[in-house]
């Protein structure tokens, strides 16, 4: 049976969502292929990012069908700019196992749909309940921090102890009557009204039900995490040149951008050797003479939490490429392949210091 308290916070913060919510693009959609596209570019990604990505990742694969089919350098072309390109890979093979396994169409419950490639219990939840309007729960780091406030709960918001506490809330909670709304609704008010500094409690649909609130201190929920430090690295990088057209590689291994296209490059130790380590990177592993390469303005960019600068060198090379060591595939690109090659962000970063792109 429904208490009192489940009551009064399902209609506070429902009427709350039904009057301010966001106008967003994959909120005019109960499609659960679009959903899904959606949810996995928002992790770790900011909205306003994510909109312009969503539209034309739509636009290229516009069902489940046409991701499962395409080529995966393509899928990695869409997604270029968005980082962590493994949730592309993986939702590329989700699609492929839904086509496989159940004959194109996503399955309609939590539990099916935290077996496919991808989809952990937060997606899992978010499409159950927002395409299949299944009362299944999700936790995201919104939910967290409103509902930690709420019921006053100690632990920091990456503590496994408090994210378990925090699901149990959220399941009981949870509108069985609109679960998709009530979900969206949880995290709305954790985006724009309970953010983590300076929270809006007196504009707050749950102001009358927060413990946190009425202890007087609410931005002490959940408590601050212990920081991680950041490491910094440097590479020195190639943007070798045949007339126009730039080198592009794909490595063998690479942590962060396995299947993609980039700049030759090589992680050091010394700065000062930037330009012999790239000469020599190209002549032993690609056969290539990089003899009068110029300094490029360096670059910085920040994967996780690692701080990247790029020591970039540019010039005419000489040789067509050999695959000789860590390189699996080479060719030279024009500047408008370029623009539609799968290439991560800290190498357009360079391209752009060269005035290439
Ligand atoms: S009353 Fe304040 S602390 Fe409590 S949920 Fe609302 S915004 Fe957050």
């Amino acid at each position: 049976m429904e208490t009192k308290f489940q009551t009064e916070f399902r209609r506070k913060l429902l009427q709350w969502y039904r009057k301010y919510k966001r106008d967003l693009p994959w909120r005019k959609t109960r499609d659960p292929y679009s959903i899904w596209v959606s949810e996995i570019m928002l992790q770790q990604t900011q909205v306003a990012t994510v909109i312009p990505f969503y539209k034309r990742f739509l636009n290229r694969f516009p069902d489940l069908r046409s991701l499962a089919k395409a080529e995966e350098e393509e899928v990695l072309a869409q997604w270029a700019g968005l980082g962590y390109y493994r949730r592309a890979k993986l939702l590329q093979r989700g699609a492929q196992e839904v086509l496989a396994r159940h004959g194109g169409e996503l399955p309609d419950n939590a539990e099916a749909l935290e077996a496919l490639p991808g989809i952990g219990p937060y997606t899992a939840g978010a499409i159950a309940s927002i395409a299949f309007q299944k009362p299944s729960p999700l936790v995201d780091g919104n939910v967290i921090r409103v509902l930690s406030r709420v019921f006053r709960r100690q632990g920091h918001a990456k503590s496994p102890a408090l994210q378990k506490e925090i699901w149990g809330y959220a399941k009981d909670l949870v509108d069985p009557a609109h679960p998709g709304d009530f979900n969206q609704a949880l995290m709305e008010l954790g985006a724009t009204v309970c953010r983590v500094a300076l929270p809006s409690c007196g504009r707050c649909p749950l102001q009358g039900l927060c413990a946190a609130k009425e202890s007087g201190d609410p931005e002490a929920y959940p408590e601050t995490p212990p920081t991680q430090k950041t490491l910094k690295l440097e590479r020195a990088v190639a943007v070798a040149l045949q007339g126009e057209a730039i080198l592009l590689v794909k490595f063998r291994q690479s942590r962060w951008f396995q299947g993609m296209w980039g700049l030759p490059h090589e992680y050091v130790a010394e700065t000062g050797a930037s330009r012999e380590i790239v000469a020599e990177f190209l002549e032993n592993h690609l056969g290539i003479r990089f003899p009068k390469a110029q300094a490029l303005p360096s670059t910085r960019h920040s994967i996780t939490h690692h701080r990247i600068d790029s020591l970039a060198w540019i010039g005419q090379s000489q040789g067509k490429p050999r695959l000789l060591g860590p390189i699996s595939e080479a060719r030279f690109f024009t500047p408008e392949e370029i623009a539609d090659a799968a290439l991560p962000n800290f190498d357009r970063k360079v391209l752009e210091a060269a005035k290439i792109i």
